[in-house]
């Protein structure tokens, strides 16, 4: 018999979701990262309402909003222009990643998953894994929940991700919320990266301000932070940027082999128009562990894989479908139809806002803008 049912590597929101729900659900489960918690990921901390909905399905448990701010107000500014700011939208909560990982790590526990944090990977193959230690732990099924740079996916891969098709992010927390003159606005930037956007996200004692899209064409991604950063009229100087990819948008088609399943960042399971990873990387966990626990459960462990993708099947569907949507909104040569069809569309806006809020899925989104935009724009775009 193996030391565990099902070994989870990665105890952000996607492993500790996985762990969760096998946990719950009475299987073994080692939970593995090689960090401490709590630790940090760069990242907005947007925490959506479609986050908070898969958080209760999950964990059992509201999701507790004292340490977060929430905001129903945002405004879209585009090239130094406010577009719009729009009031009275779904609630959006503002996190830390270093406390929301952390609570999410401590439900896998409570849940019954073992701890294996703090701990290097060594070796990896189809039921077991080994530490740098030499400590070796077997298992009948593997959920791949590192994040971006997935050893699992290279293990089943070659590599974690496309280089051409990738994304990748930049950040800094002001810890003088006065610093920012955007006073405190909630706040994203169309234009202030190709390919993506920039944000200026207001904590409780902090302000998270980024710039990120796709990498392939920002290879200057550092200027556009710099741009952004003097827009927001702070000085780039004076503070110190941290990177971080994201797969924005190119998520794996077969996001496993066999008995070993990835889900989150390791999927590559992030919205290409938001960037909302959090709230795909919990409910791919959980759907990893779901499929983990029905393999099992017909005594074929190499069936999860199958029943993984069955489950994923509506979110890849959306993915596709922001994909594609993602060429009107961001593709430099329609930018400005764009923006003004957002200007002068409340349906548009709210819309979008309610896509964001996780109020709205993606097929519903696009019939709106393809009705709103011009003839030329929308037959390019078929074709
Ligand atoms: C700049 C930026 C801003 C973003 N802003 C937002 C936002 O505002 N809202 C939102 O919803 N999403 C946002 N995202 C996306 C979001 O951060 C990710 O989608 C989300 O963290 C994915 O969760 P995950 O559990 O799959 O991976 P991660 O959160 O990356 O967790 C992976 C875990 O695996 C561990 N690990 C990695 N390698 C190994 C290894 N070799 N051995 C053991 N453990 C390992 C890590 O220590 C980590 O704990 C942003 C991303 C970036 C880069």
């Amino acid at each position: 018999m193996s030391d565990f049912d099902i070994i989870v590597i990665g105890a952000g929101p996607a492993g500790s979701a996985a762990a969760a729900w096998a946990a719950k659900h009475g299987a073994r489960v080692a939970l593995v990262d090689k960090a401490t918690f709590p630790r940090n990921k760069l990242c907005g901390g947007l925490f959506t309402e479609r986050s908070r909905r898969y958080y209760r399905e999950i964990f059992g448990q509201d999701f507790d909003l004292t340490q977060a701010v929430t905001r129903h107000d945002i405004a879209f500014w585009h090239e130094g222009s406010e577009l719009a700011v729009i009031r009275d939208i779904p609630p959006l909560h503002l996190t830390m990643r270093l406390d929301l990982d952390d609570t999410l790590f401590r439900h896998a526990l409570d849940a019954g998953a073992v701890d294996f944090s703090g701990r290097s990977i060594a070796q990896l193959s189809e039921n077991s894994m080994s530490f740098k230690n030499g400590e070796t732990l077997t298992t009948d099924i593997l959920i791949g929940a590192d994040g971006v740079n997935s050893i699992v996916a290279k293990h089943l891969f070659g590599a974690a991700f496309d280089t051409e098709t990738v994304g990748f992010g930049l950040e800094i927390e002001l810890s003088e919320v006065t610093q920012n003159p955007g006073k405190n606005q909630l706040r994203i930037d169309f234009g202030a990266a190709s390919w993506g956007y920039g944000w200026s996200f207001p904590k409780q004692h902090s302000t998270t301000i980024g710039v990120g899209g796709l990498r392939a064409p920002n290879p200057n991604m550092k200027t556009h932070m710099r741009h952004y950063l003097e827009a927001l009229g702070l000085d780039p100087d004076a503070v110190k940027f941290k990177g971080h990819h994201l797969p924005f948008g190119d998520f794996r088609k077969t996001p496993g082999r066999a008995n070993i399943v990835l889900a989150g960042d390791a999927a590559g399971l992030v919205d290409p128009i938001t960037g909302e990873g959090i709230a795909f990387a919990m409910k791919s966990g959980q759907i990893a562990a779901q499929s983990a626990l029905d393999a099992l459960a017909a005594g074929a462990p190499e069936t999860t894989l199958t029943r993984h993708k069955m489950g994923l099947r509506d979110m890849h569907k959306n993915l596709r479908i922001a994909c594609t949507l993602r060429r009107i909104i961001f593709a430099p040569r329609w930018q400005k139809t764009f923006t003004e069809t957002f200007r002068r569309s409340k349906t548009v806006r709210v819309m979008y806002m309610r896509l964001l809020a996780g109020e709205l899925e993606y097929p519903q989104l696009a019939r709106a803008v393809l009705a709103r935009l011009p003839r030329y724009v929308v037959n390019a775009f078929r074709r």
